[in-house]
C-alpha cells in the first residue's frame, strides 16, 4: 500500500472544469469530475469510499491522492428568530462567522471571504481585527456545504440555502480567485446550482478588480457606497482615496451594462448619526444615483465596543428612508437579526490568531435582512 501524500489535494473547492483537468492528469476521464462534484456538492458525501458509481480502484485512488475536507463547527447558535450563526474554526486555527437567515421564500446564507479584513473601513467592527489572510476557496464553499448539512430543508425545496451573500468578514475582491471559484460551484448545475441573481458579492469598491469580475460573471452586485460625496467617503470607506465614487459608479454602470432592470445594483448605505444621515445627504445620494438603475439599503449602524459612531433615532432612519423613496428610488431599511447570539460569537471569534499584531477585539458579523419598515419579519 503507498502512503497518502502528506498534504493530499482538497477537493472541495475545486471548480468542475478544474477538477476535470486534475482527472486527466491522474490519467482518468474527465467525466469523473461531474460524479464526484455531484457526490461532494449535491449528496454531501466526503467520503470517496461511499461513492459508488466510480469503480473501486479509483475509489482508492482518490483516498490516497486526495480528500474532502471541511473547516470544523466551533460553535453553532440559533437565534429566536431563526438566524443560526457558525464559527467555523479553519485548519490553521483561525476561526470565521458564517451566518443563516431564514425568510419565507428563501434562505440566505452570509459569508466570509477572508480571516479579518485590511480595508480599515472606520465603522466596521471586522476592520477592528486587522487582515491575516485570504480564505482558500474550499474554505469559502465549505460554509454553504455545512450550512445545508446542519439546516433542515424546507418543503418544496432541495436545500436550506438558497441565496448567498457575501457580506460575512473580508472583501472579496481582494480574494478574487478563490471567490470566482466558489462563485463557479455555487452557480454549476452539478454542484449547488444557484440563479446568479441569487448571489450576491458585496464590494467595498476595489474598482479594478469589479472590472475583472464582471468580464467573468453577472452575479448580483451590491456596493457599500456610505457617503454620498468624496470628503466623507474618504473618511469612513478609505478606499475611496484610491478610487473616487465617480469612478466607482462608471464600474457599476460597466458592470450592469446589459441588464437595464434586470441587474440593477444594490448600494449599501449604513447610517450613522449626526454623520451622513442628514437631510443633506440623502440629497446628495438622489442626485448622484439619479442616472443609475438601482435599488438603495440602508443599514441602521449596528454598535460595537469602542467604535465611535452611533445609531440613528427610527424617526432619522425613516426620514431618510422618506426622501429617497419619494424621489423615486427602490428603498429598504435592513433590520438586525440574530441579536440575541451576536455577542457570544463575537467573543470566541475573538480568539482568531491576528498575525498584523492588532489588538484582537469582537468581530460582529452584520446578519440582517432587508425588511421594508413596519413589515412583521
Ligand atoms: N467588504 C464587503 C462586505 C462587508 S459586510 C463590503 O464592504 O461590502 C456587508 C455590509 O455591512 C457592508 O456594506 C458593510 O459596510 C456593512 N457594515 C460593516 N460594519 C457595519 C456596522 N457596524 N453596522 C452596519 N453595517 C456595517
Amino acid at each position: 500500500m503507498s502512503t497518502p501524500p502528506a498534504n493530499p489535494l482538497n477537493l472541495l473547492g475545486m471548480p468542475r472544469p478544474r477538477l476535470a483537468e486534475q482527472f486527466e492528469q491522474w490519467g482518468e476521464r474527465g467525466f469523473r469530475a461531474t460524479q464526484v462534484v455531484k457526490w461532494i456538492h449535491q449528496r454531501g458525501v466526503t467520503d470517496f469510499s461511499a461513492m459508488t458509481d466510480l469503480s473501486k480502484a479509483l475509489r482508492q485512488r482518490l483516498a490516497e491522492l486526495a480528500t474532502v475536507q471541511l473547516p470544523e463547527i466551533a460553535l453553532e447558535r440559533a437565534s429566536g428568530d431563526g438566524t443560526v450563526k457558525w464559527v467555523l474554526r479553519l485548519a490553521d486555527g483561525n476561526a470565521i462567522e458564517t451566518v443563516f437567515i431564514p425568510e419565507d421564500d428563501r434562505g440566505t446564507l452570509c459569508v466570509s471571504s477572508q480571516v479579518g479584513c485590511a480595508l480599515d473601513c472606520t465603522f466596521c467592527s471586522t476592520a477592528q481585527q486587522g487582515f491575516n489572510r485570504n480564505l482558500t476557496a474550499h474554505e469559502i464553499i465549505g460554509q454553504i456545504w455545512l450550512a445545508n448539512s446542519r439546516l433542515p430543508v424546507p418543503d418544496g425545496r432541495s436545500r436550506a440555502v438558497t441565496n448567498v451573500v457575501f457580506m460575512g468578514m473580508g472583501e472579496p475582491l481582494a480574494n478574487f480567485e478563490a471567490l470566482v471559484d466558489a462563485i463557479d460551484l455555487m452557480l454549476d448545475d452539478n454542484a449547488y446550482g444557484l440563479s446568479k441573481r441569487r448571489v450576491t458579492v458585496s464590494t467595498s469598491g476595489l474598482v479594478p478588480a469589479l472590472d475583472r469580475l464582471g468580464e467573468v460573471t453577472d452575479v448580483a452586485l451590491a456596493v457599500s457606497l456610505h457617503a454620498p460625496n468624496d470628503a466623507l467617503r474618504d473618511r469612513l470607506v478609505p478606499i475611496n482615496r484610491k478610487y473616487p465614487i465617480r469612478e466607482l459608479l462608471a464600474a457599476c454602470r460597466r458592470y450592469t451594462r446589459d441588464g437595464g432592470q434586470h441587474q440593477r445594483v444594490t448600494f449599501e448605505y449604513v447610517l450613522l448619526a449626526g454623520i451622513n444621515d442628514q437631510p443633506e445627504h440623502a440629497r446628495q445620494l438622489i442626485a448622484l444615483l439619479r442616472e443609475i438603475p438601482c435599488k438603495i439599503n440602508l443599514i441602521p449602524f449596528n454598535p460595537f465596543p469602542g467604535s465611535p459612531f452611533v445609531r440613528p433615532s427610527m424617526n432619522a432612519v425613516r426620514a431618510f428612508e422618506r426622501l429617497l423613496t419619494d424621489a423615486g428610488f427602490v428603498t429598504i431599511v435592513r433590520r438586525t437579526r440574530g441579536d440575541d447570539i451576536d455577542a457570544a460569537c463575537g467573543q470566541l471569534v475573538g480568539q482568531v490568531s491576528d498575525r498584523s499584531n492588532r489588538p484582537a477585539r469582537m468581530i460582529r458579523l452584520h446578519a440582517e435582512l432587508p425588511v421594508r419598515l413596519g413589515a412583521t419579519a
